[in-house]
Order: C-alpha cells, then sequence, then structure tokens
C-alpha cells in the first residue's frame, strides 16, 4: 500500500468511531493512541446517516474536522465509505434497500448487513455516497486506502434478487432445456418451462434446517444462488470503486471480509481488490492451526502477495459466549501470527470502546475508563514500539515459499455443505484444517491455493473433501501428476460436476485413473462408534466417513481393523506417470496426519522450515531483499525449550541466536528470526 511506501512502517491502528464522541474529547484520544504507537485510523465505517440526512443532501462537517485532525496528529487512515449500514430515511422511503429473510419477509430499518445487493436504489445512493467521499477527500495524502463497505455478508431473498437471478442465469445457460439439464430437474417435478418459474430458493422453496444446518432440497439451484449471492454484492462493491476511481486514481480500493466468508467466493473477489483485507476474531477456544490456516487462505488469494489484518481485538469479543480475557502477551502472539503468514499491517477493532448499543463491551485501545495505563493499553503501547522500532518495516513486502498447497475451494464447500448424506455435519473447513495441521505440526511451510492456480510450482498438493469436480479440473490434475507432481484427496472428494450432479461410473469418477481405485460404498459413523487401522506399525481412529476402497492398480497402505469391512483397504497409494497419488478414506486422529504427511514430505524431499522446533511450536518463514525472517510462535501458556537448528538474531531481543545452542521461548513469547540472505 502507499502508506507503507513512503514511512516504510508496518501500519498499526484500527477503527476510529469519533461520531459516537463528544468532539471535544477526539483531541485527547488521538493523543493517547500516539502513545500507543498507533499509525493508521479506519474512519468513516457507520456514518452515513450523518453524512446524508436526506435523499438530497450530504453534511461532511464531521469528517472535515476529523480528517482535519487526524492529519495535524500525523495518522494514515483508511477511509471508509460508510455503506455497511443504512441511513434510516432510506428503508423508509425505500424499502427495497434492505433485505428480505430466508422466509420472504422483508425487513425493516435496523441494525447492520441489511442490505439488498440487487436494490437499483441502494447500488445507486451507495456509489453515490462513495463518488461524494472521494471527490472530496481524494486530496488528503494521508489517505492510504478506500474501504469500500464492512464485512459484506448475508444473502437476500427479495423479489428484485429474483428477478436479477433468472437475469444471471440467463447469461449462465442461455436456454431454460440448459437449466433443466443442469440442476437435473426432472427430480421431484421441477422442469421448468420459462425462466420467471424459478424462484429463490428460500424457506418458503428449497431450503431446510436439518440437523442445525441450512439444506437445500434442490442443490443445484442452491448452489446457482450462492454463486448468484457472491455474484451480486461483488457488483456493489465494483459500483462503488468505480465512483472512488473517478477521483481518486492511484490510491488502493478495498473491502474488509468478515474472517473467511462462505457466502463471497473469496477467490474471485480477490481478482478486484486492490489488496485483500479481513478480520481476525479467533474464539477463544480456537486452535492455533485453525486460525494460521485461515491466515494462509488470505495469504493466498492474491497468489502469495502480503494482505492486511484490517480487525482484531485487543482485548475480548464482546460476542463470545463467555468474553474470556485474552492472557498477558496474547494480543501480542497473534498479532505476530498474522505477520507470520504474510500481514504487512496490524490492525484493530476498535479503538475505543462505545458508551452504548452492542459493541460497548468489545475490546478497546481505550477503555471507558479513558486511563493509558490499563494492561490493555500498555500491551497495546509496547507491541507499537516494538513494531516501530524493533521490526521497523524490515518485513514488509515479504513473501513465503512453499513446497506444499493445500486446495480450498468455495464451490466446493458450498456444494459439500449443502448435501444431503453421507452425513449432515460435513465440514469442510475442518476437515481441511486436518491435514493444514497436520504439516504444521511438522513445521512445514504450506501454501493455500484455489483450483485455478499454477499447479506446477508444487512438490505436493492435498486436497481434502474436493466433492466437486469443475469443468476440466480432473484433466489440469491429471497432467500435473503424470509430470512428476503429488496429489493426495480423502474421503467424499471428486463426487460431482460443477452443477453438483454425480459423475457416474464410480466414486470419486473423473479421477479414477490416477487414484488407482474406486469407492464402493461409504459408512459414516456417529461420533461415539469408531473403526481402526494400522500404517507402519501405529494404529489410528478411523471415523466419521469410512470409504470401502475398491483397488485398481493402487497399492493399499493400511486396511480397516473391525466391522463388517476388516480388512478392506483405507488407505492407499497409486503411481502414476511420474507422480503419485495418496487416497485417506477415513477421518483419522491428530497424530496420523502429522505423521503421514511427515513420511510424505520426507519421501519428496519436502524440509521443514525448522527440524528441531517442537511441534507446538508454529514456525513459518518470510523473505524479502532485507532477508529471511523465520517466526517461532509459542502458543502454549509454558516456556519452549529446545536445541536450535537455526542461526540468526532476534530483532525483538536482539539475541544472537545459535544452532547447537539451547533456545528458550516463554509462554506465549514470540521470536523474529532475521538470517541475511
Ligand atoms: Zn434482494
Amino acid at each position: 500500500m502507499t502508506g507503507n511506501a513512503k514511512g516504510k512502517k508496518i501500519l498499526y491502528g484500527g477503527d476510529y468511531n469519533p461520531e459516537q464522541w463528544p468532539e471535544d474529547t477526539w483531541e485527547g484520544d488521538l493523543k493517547l493512541l500516539k502513545k500507543a504507537h498507533i499509525n493508521i485510523l479506519t474512519l468513516n465505517v457507520f456514518s452515513w446517516g450523518l453524512l446524508q440526512p436526506k435523499e438530497d443532501e450530504y453534511d461532511f462537517t464531521m469528517l472535515d474536522k476529523i480528517m482535519a485532525l487526524v492529519k495535524k496528529y500525523d495518522f494514515k487512515v483508511f477511509m471508509a465509505t460508510s455503506t455497511g449500514a443504512h441511513p434510516a430515511w432510506m428503508p423508509k422511503k425505500y424499502p427495497d434497500t434492505v433485505r428480505a429473510e430466508s422466509n420472504g419477509l422483508r425487513r425493516k430499518y435496523g441494525r447492520r448487513h441489511s442490505l439488498c445487493p440487487n436494490s437499483s436504489n441502494y447500488r445507486k445512493f451507495s456509489a453515490a455516497l462513495a463518488g461524494e467521499l472521494a471527490k472530496r477527500y481524494a486530496g488528503y495524502d494521508n489517505i492510504v486506502a478506500w474501504h469500500v463497505n464492512n464485512e459484506y455478508t448475508g444473502m437476500c431473498f427479495c423479489e428484485n434478487c429474483e428477478k436479477a437471478f433468472r437475469i444471471w442465469l440467463k447469461d449462465r445457460y442461455q436456454t431454460i432445456e440448459n437449466v433443466n439439464k443442469a440442476w437435473n430437474a426432472n427430480f421431484w417435478s421441477h422442469t421448468y418451462h420459462e425462466f420467471d418459474e424459478i424462484v429463490v430458493p428460500g424457506a418458503l422453496s428449497e431450503a431446510h434446517m436439518r440437523w442445525g444446518k441450512m439444506k437445500s432440497f434442490f442443490q443445484g439451484l442452491s448452489l446457482d444462488y450462492s454463486r448468484f449471492m457472491s455474484d451480486s454484492f461483488l457488483e456493489c462493491f465494483l459500483a462503488e470503486k468505480e465512483a472512488i476511481r473517478k477521483y481518486s486514481k492511484d490510491v488502493p480500493v478495498t473491502t474488509n471480509f468478515q474472517g473467511i466468508i462462505k457466502q463471497l467466493d473469496m477467490h474471485k473477489w480477490a481478482k478486484h481488490l486492490d489488496v485483500v483485507g479481513w478480520d481476525n476474531y479467533p474464539g477463544y477456544k480456537e486452535e492455533p492451526a485453525a486460525v494460521g490456516f485461515r491466515h494462509e487462505i488470505v495469504y493466498g488469494l492474491q497468489d502469495g502477495r502480503p494482505f492486511a489484518l484490517m480487525e482484531q481485538s485487543p482485548g475480548v469479543n464482546n460476542w463470545d459466549e463467555y468474553c474470556r480475557l485474552k492472557r498477558p502477551g496474547v494480543m501480542r502472539l497473534w498479532s505476530y501470527q498474522a505477520l507470520a503468514h504474510g500481514s504487512d499491517t496490524v490492525m484493530f477493532f476498535q479503538m475505543k470502546r462505545s458508551v452504548g448499543s452492542c459493541e460497548k463491551f468489545h475490546g478497546a485501545v481505550i477503555d471507558h475508563c479513558g486511563r493509558d495505563d490499563t494492561r490493555v493499553f500498555r500491551e497495546v503501547a509496547d507491541l507499537g514500539d516494538e513494531l516501530e522500532n524493533r521490526l521497523k518495516g524490515e518485513i514488509l513486502g515479504a513473501r513465503t515459499r512453499s513446497d506444499v498447497a493445500i486446495i480450498f475451494d468455495w464451490e466446493n464447500w458450498w456444494a459439500a455443505e449443502y448435501s444431503a448424506g453421507p452425513s449432515s455435519h460435513i465440514d469442510y473447513m475442518a476437515e481441511t484444517v486436518r491435514f493444514y495441521k497436520g504439516l504444521f505440526k511438522g513445521n512445514i511451510s504450506v501454501d493455500v491455493i484455489g483450483t485455478d492456480a499454477d499447479f506446477s510450482k508444487y512438490k505436493l498438493i492435498i486436497a481434502p473433501m474436493l466433492y466437486m469436480n469443475k469443468n476440466g479440473f480432473d484433466e489440469k490434475l491429471r497432467n500435473y501428476i503424470r509430470e512428476g507432481g503429488n496429489f493426495v484427496t480423502s474421503f467424499f472428494s471428486g463426487y460431482v460436476d460443477e452443477n453438483d450432479n454425480i459423475i457416474t461410473g464410480g466414486y470419486p469418477g473423473k479421477w479414477r485413473d490416477f487414484m488407482g481405485l474406486w469407492i464402493e460404498e461409504s459408512d459414516a459413523l456417529p461420533p461415539e462408534e469408531k473403526n481402526f487401522f494400522t500404517y507402519k506399525g501405529k494404529t489410528y481412529e478411523a471415523g466419521f466417513i469410512c470409504d470401502l476402497l475398491r483397488l485398481e492398480g493402487a497399492e493399499s497402505l493400511a486396511v480397516y481393523g473391525r466391522d463388517f469391512y476388516k480388512g478392506v483397504p483405507v488407505l492407499a497409494r497409486n503411481r502414476f506417470g511420474k507422480g503419485n497419488t495418496w487416497h485417506v478414506g477415513a477421518r483419522a486422529d491428530d497424530d496420523f496426519y502429522r505423521d503421514f504427511l511427515k513420511d510424505i514430505c520426507m519421501e519428496l524431499e519436502i524440509r521443514p522450515i525448522s527440524a528441531a522446533a517442537p511441534e507446538n511450536l508454529e514456525v513459518t518463514v518470510r523473505e524479502n531483499d532485507n532477508g529471511r525472517f523465520i517466526f517461532l510462535l509459542n502458543h502454549d501458556s509454558n516456556e519452549i525449550c529446545f536445541e536450535s537448528d537455526m542461526t540468526g538474531v532476534d530483532m525483538l531481543s536482539g539475541n544472537q541466536i545459535t544452532a547447537g545452542k539451547a533456545m528458550t521461548i516463554p509462554g506465549y513469547g514470540v521470536v523474529v528470526l532475521k538470517q541475511n540472505r
């Protein structure tokens, strides 16, 4: 981002909402934030009601004053467009600007995340405001990025979305016959004769809850609706971006993803973002590997270009079931985890705690007491000092090179989880994290890629639960393996085409030749029921989905230990062309993924970043012209001591680390080891 190029500083700051405070408090806030080494503020996220009090009237008085003040105090700015929550007059006069729920009921004014993405009125007003803001503030050289809307999410089921969906379908399929074919429409008499017979797949038509998950009776339609909704929100973003670009030609335009957001195809979106930004709010029980994986998804969206961590809480998340305090050091640790995985910023929501409404107990740099000597404030200030004076800008722009990639695909996510069977508890993200965690424990660097990525860069590609084989994907994969690539997959992979129709002839459909096997049946086991298998002398658990493999060229590496399929292969390897494939036919315990992937990596000469670092220490590496930066993150409350196999200087403590000598990392501690290239 342009802000980095000039100051060479890690952008450190986040959301400040002065519109919620009396004007005479602003300057005091900014002075406090300066003390905490905050250098960037995200402004104007939710001010639409103030900026446009009436349909034909704008009022920028407040924003002008704030912008003058933050410039005086030399803050950089992420300038938001304020379009994430409506002004109250808008739904009153234009009810179409708010969305309809799955049950068809139109919302009233209120909350946020309420926009209908196919409301022409919403699009007109939001783009107009973005344009007005850009026209007025484009001359401020402290604006480092435009932040469009805020955390786009959800779906709308209104009649405007229904009409727009039919147009989207015509564009995708041209004829109603093609739609019928794509959706297997003769099922349950769904045969359509006109496009306007197609209705949105909400609760009044195909959507229903089963075992706590949203499912669909007619999955091809629901899958296309998910695609359409993601595209519709993207069009809203692009309308604002276009309006901004009329006045601000070079400043990056982005939005902040609300975590790894299932509703938006983030791969498709990333092509239109000048920098990818996301908000990271781990729950207090979450495993470090699951959070690391999410960072890697974001890092992979633009082929390994550094991203922006745009929000995290400096303290508690107010929406947690129990707002457990982040233990001392954890906020720092999680901030470094973002940097370790490719972020060039550390940003928070929020700078100052609100006094009213649902975020008043969410963590903030400045608490209700307004002091600079609270634990949270001091931790934020210490980290700011460390980033500014120890890490400096040295890691900016640094990238990671990995030999291993994990595929994560949104259309597959939607389709696999709409599926009725083999279990209602299919969780694509969780299954994928199991493989990532195996590599995480082995300190193996991993990229997360989409199905469109260049496979030739990788020695090993892992695609857990890749249920959907999109057009041409199998051929791309086949060529990669034939030329010496290595591929690991799991149960519930390769079953359907891009319309969610089964590829007949035996699962995994078009992958059978390079997998060297087919799956006759899959047993879904409830959590209390387990099978087992023995691999290389060690016994592991098998559960959830258990594939009964029929080998046709592949070699069995392990068989089930009990039940009527005792002796049937669960784990198999095939040699194809110059490459290899492996099928993991059941969900195993964590140790299996670690041991199994370690074996494959050893065979393929994929080396860990550190062979000596213990598995409860997270290790990542980023590189640029300034050097090679190895991040060592202790997610445990106890100190970790081991004999280092790395030499370099810890940028944070200044200590020399020498290979062959003991290295100690305190509980929740971080080391950033710099090596010259
Ligand atoms: Zn709508």
